[in-house]
């Protein structure tokens, strides 16, 4: 990476531009190295710039949001992260007249959206009030809780393409599928979701309800990234006996509390990895590695990962 052209990025955002800049503040795991370079555009605009400057200087780069489903390797990430959250968290209600519709920046907490919905008597999201991303990596991720994701709602995206062009695509142009998108290589600036009319008491009832059961049930306020695993799937009629889940299988193999370093399976939910304090990526790989070998021992079962791994 030339640091002398990666300077120049900073002439061209009006927002902040950090240099090698160690990653793990931006994590919800507190693990990572550092980025090249760290921007937090205050813009679309400086989205287009940002991807523009890449594409012209070769310089790979990756978009964050609260980092709450990567774990970034110890040696960090050799290009440009656009970080989106304030700057890029307005919302427009009533959107075309209509009051169930809302405009979202990428960069606003999904948290504070099902709060802010349920509150507005809005259903939709509300469930998602345990999801401790950005609204751009919810809809990047297809993020769900409960029933509920953002493939149900959203009707439109506006994304920044590698090229620096924005775009706006229809809700049902995306092929969504479990946990994903299929957006690629493209930085969500926002969304516009269509919601359904409820009684906001039991809506604000239920974000209370569903937000309480991920603190009792999962290591919710650790440093973790959420599952780690997808769930197995298989086709209908040849579900094994016994644990189908990837928590289940962990736990029933024991592996609550493993641990390499400072990472643990979770001793709330089997499905998650822990770092209890000075974890490394290595030693969440380390506690990865052996889980996936017991369970594909014991179960036949190949897991897959949930956390993206960036390097
Ligand atoms: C305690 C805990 C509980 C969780 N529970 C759930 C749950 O119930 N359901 C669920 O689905 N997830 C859950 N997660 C995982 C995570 O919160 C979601 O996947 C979330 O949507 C990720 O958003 P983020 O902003 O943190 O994305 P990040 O972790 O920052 O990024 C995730 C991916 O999205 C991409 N990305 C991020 N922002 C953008 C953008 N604006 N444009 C393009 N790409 C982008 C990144 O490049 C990366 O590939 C949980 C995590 C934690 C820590």
């Amino acid at each position: 990476m030339n640091s002398t052209a990666l300077h120049e990025l900073q002439s061209r955002v009006s927002g902040e531009v950090l240099f090698e800049e160690p990653l793990a503040a931006y994590t919800t795991y507190r693990i990572g190295g550092p980025a090249a370079a760290l921007v937090t555009p205050a813009s679309t605009e400086d989205v287009v710039r940002t991807l523009e400057f890449a594409a012209e200087s070769g310089t790979r780069w990756l978009a964050l949001g609260l980092g709450s489903n990567v774990l970034v390797s110890d040696a960090g990430f050799d290009g440009i992260v656009i970080r989106l959250g304030k700057g890029l968290d307005d919302v427009t209600r009533g959107v075309g007249g209509d009051e169930t519709v809302w405009t979202v920046g990428a960069g606003m907490p999904t948290p504070m959206l099902a709060r802010r919905t349920a509150k507005a008597g809005l259903a939709g999201v509300h469930r998602l009030i345990g999801v401790p991303g950005t609204v751009g990596g919810g809809v990047f991720m297809n993020a769900g809780a409960h029933g509920q994701d953002f493939s149900q709602v959203v009707r439109s995206v506006e994304l920044v393409e590698a090229d620096g062009s924005v775009k706006q695509v229809d809700g049902g142009d995306i092929a969504w599928q479990y946990r994903s998108s299929g957006l690629g290589a493209r930085v969500v600036v926002g969304a516009t979701v269509a919601l359904s009319p409820a009684d906001p008491k039991d809506l604000e009832r239920d974000v209370r309800t569903y937000l309480d059961r991920r603190k009792s049930g999962t290591p919710f306020n650790e440093r973790c990234c959420g599952s780690v695993f997808r769930n197995p799937t298989w086709p209908e009629g040849e579900e094994p006996e016994g644990p189908r889940t990837a928590g289940r299988m962990i736990d029933a193999l024991g592996l609550k509390g493993y641990r390499v370093g400072g990472a643990e399976v979770s001793r709330k939910h089997a499905n998650y990895i822990v770092n209890t304090g000075g974890a490394t990526a290595r030693d969440v790989l380390s506690v990865i590695e052996h889980v996936r070998g017991r369970v594909q021992e014991e179960f036949g079962v190949e897991l897959q990962l949930e956390v993206e791994t960036i390097d």
